[in-house]
C-alpha cells in the first residue's frame, strides 16, 4: 500500500500544526509521499505566507523597500522551526530570495517560495528525503501543465527514494523559470503525485471533515458526505462547494486513485471518500446541494423558432463573438434562453443584443438580471422516482418562484433557476425535504 498525503495551509500554520502533521503522517507507515502547501492562517485575520509573498514581491517590483515585509515572512518559518526545536536555518534561503526580488524573478516564483520553504521544513522534521517540485513538475511553453512529461519525470524520481516530501503549487518550465499553478493548487500536486507514485489512496488534510451536503453558511451544522463520485463531486465543486481544487481531479481520475478529504484537527474523523464509482447509496437521495448567485437570462423569442435550422447556432455565435460563455440554454417552441454569468456579461449587453438582432433576427430579445442557479446533485436520482416533484413542491411550500429547470441526461442533477433573492430559502427548502425530515 502506498499513501500520498497533501496538507494544506492551516494544517501545517504553526509548529503546533506540524505536530499534528507529524503524528498523522507516523501514525501509518504506508503514508509515504507528502505534498505541503505554505503556512495559511493560524487565527482568522492571519495572513497567509503565500499572500505576504505576493505582497513582498510587488514592493521590490517596483523597486520599493522590501526587506522588512521579507523579514516578516522569514519570522514566520523561524517561529515554526523553534517551536519543532530543529536546529538548522533558513537564513542562505533567504539570501537567495532577496538576490532573486531584486532581480524580478516573477511574481511565481515568489509565491512558489512559500511552499518550498515549508518543505524543506517538513523534511528536515520527518526525516523525509526533499524533492523540489522545479525538478519533477513541468510546465509547457504556452503555460499548460504538461501531464504526460511530468508523469514520466516523476515516476522514474519516486521509484529512487522510499519516502519523501515535494512541495506543492509550483512547477518550472525546460528552462528552469517557475511556474505555479492556480490558488489553492498544491491540491493539483498532491493528485499529480499520486498518479505518478500510483497510490492506492490520495489522502488531502485540510481544516474540515470533508465535503457538507450544503454549505454551512446556509444551513446551521449540515450533515457530511460519506462518499461522493467524481463526476457529482464536479457538478458541485463548479457550482461553488471549494473543498478541493477543481483541476485536482484529473490526474487520479486517471488511474481510478480514490481521494480522501480529512480533518488534521480531527484525524479520527473518516471524512469523504471521493471515488470513481460506488455501489454505496448516499444515506439520502441526493448527495449535496450547491449553487451561485449573480446570473442574468437572455431570453430570445422568434415565432416558429422550432423549425428555423441553425437559429441556436446564430444566437450563440453572438455570445462568442463577444468572448462570453453560457452557462445554460434551455429551450421552447418559440424562446431560447441563455443563463450568462452577470458580472462578464453587463458592459457587454447592449452588444450582444445586436449582434443577436444582426445574427439571428429574432422577434425580441428579454434580459432578466439577478438570478441564481441551484443545483441538486445526486447518484442516487436515476435509481428513485419523483425527486424532481418532491424538489418542487417543496420550493412551491417556500414560495420560491422557479425561473428554470434543467436536468442533464446523465440524471445527476437538476439545476433551478431562481431570483438572488430566493437563493438561500430555495437551498433551505431542499434541504429541509431532503435531509432534515430524515434524520
Ligand atoms: N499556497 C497556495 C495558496 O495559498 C497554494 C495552496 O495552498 O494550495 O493558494
Amino acid at each position: 500500500m502506498k499513501k500520498v498525503v497533501k496538507f494544506g495551509g492551516s494544517s501545517l500554520a504553526s509548529a503546533e500544526q506540524f505536530k499534528k502533521v507529524g503524528n498523522i503522517i507516523h501514525a501509518d507507515a504506508e503514508r509515504r509521499y507528502v505534498i505541503p502547501s505554505a503556512p495559511g492562517k493560524r487565527f482568522p485575520d492571519d495572513i497567509k505566507v503565500t499572500d505576504m509573498l505576493y505582497a513582498c514581491y510587488h514592493l521590490a517590483e517596483e523597486g520599493k523597500d522590501f526587506k522588512k515585509a521579507l523579514a516578516e515572512i522569514a519570522a514566520r518559518y523561524q517561529e515554526i522551526i523553534d517551536g519543532l526545536s530543529l536546529s538548522f536555518s533558513l537564513k542562505d534561503e533567504f539570501k537567495v530570495i532577496e538576490k532573486n526580488f531584486k532581480e524580478k524573478a516573477g511574481e511565481n516564483y515568489a509565491a512558489s517560495r512559500g511552499e518550498y520553504l515549508n518543505g524543506i521544513i517538513m523534511a528536515a522534521y520527518l526525516g523525509y528525503e526533499f524533492i523540489d517540485a522545479a525538478e519533477v513538475i513541468r510546465f509547457k511553453e504556452n503555460g499548460d501543465f504538461d501531464s504526460e512529461f511530468t508523469n514520466e519525470i516523476l515516476k522514474k524520481r519516486l521509484a529512487e527514494t522510499d519516502r519523501a516530501v515535494i512541495p506543492g503549487f509550483y512547477g518550472a518550465y525546460e528552462d528552469g523559470r517557475i511556474k505555479t499553478f492556480s490558488r489553492g493548487g498544491s491540491d493539483i500536486t498532491g493528485s499529480i503525485v499520486a498518479r505518478a507514485a500510483k497510490a492506492d489512496v490520495y489522502e488531502n488534510w485540510t481544516d474540515v471533515s470533508g465535503f457538507l451536503v450544503a454549505d454551512p453558511r446556509i444551513i446551521k451544522n449540515p450533515e457530511g458526505i460519506e462518499t461522493i463520485t467524481y463526476r457529482e463531486l464536479r457538478e458541485l465543486s463548479y457550482m461553488g462547494a471549494s473543498v478541493l481544487h477543481e483541476d485536482a481531479i484529473f490526474p487520479v481520475r486517471r488511474e481510478g486513485i480514490p481521494i480522501n478529504i480529512r480533518n488534521t484537527n480531527r484525524p479520527k474523523d473518516e471524512g469523504t471518500w471521493i471515488v470513481e464509482s460506488t455501489c454505496q447509496k448516499s444515506r439520502y437521495v441526493i448527495t449535496g446541494i450547491a449553487g451561485k448567485r449573480g446570473f442574468c437570462s437572455v431570453n430570445i423569442e422568434k415565432a416558429m423558432m422550432n423549425s428555423e435550422i441553425g437559429f441556436g447556432r446564430k444566437v450563440l455565435q453572438a455570445f462568442e463573438e463577444y468572448g462570453i460563455s453560457f452557462e445554460h440554454v434551455p429551450s421552447g417552441i418559440d424562446t431560447m434562453t441563455v443563463f450568462v454569468h452577470q458580472d462578464e456579461f453587463i458592459d457587454k449587453e447592449q452588444k450582444v443584443v445586436s449582434a443577436i438582432h444582426r445574427l439571428a433576427d429574432p422577434d425580441s430579445v428579454d434580459i432578466e438580471a439577478d438570478l441564481a442557479l441551484v443545483a441538486v446533485v445526486g447518484r442516487g436520482m436515476k435509481s428513485t422516482r419523483g425527486t424532481a416533484g418532491r424538489i418542487f413542491s417543496a420550493l412551491a411550500h417556500a414560495n420560491v418562484n422557479v425561473k428554470m429547470i434543467d436536468q442533464g441526461s446523465s440524471e445527476l442533477n437538476i439545476i433551478i433557476g431562481v431570483a438572488n433573492d430566493d437563493f438561500e430559502t430555495a437551498i433551505k427548502s431542499i434541504y429541509d425535504i431532503f435531509v432534515e425530515s430524515q434524520l
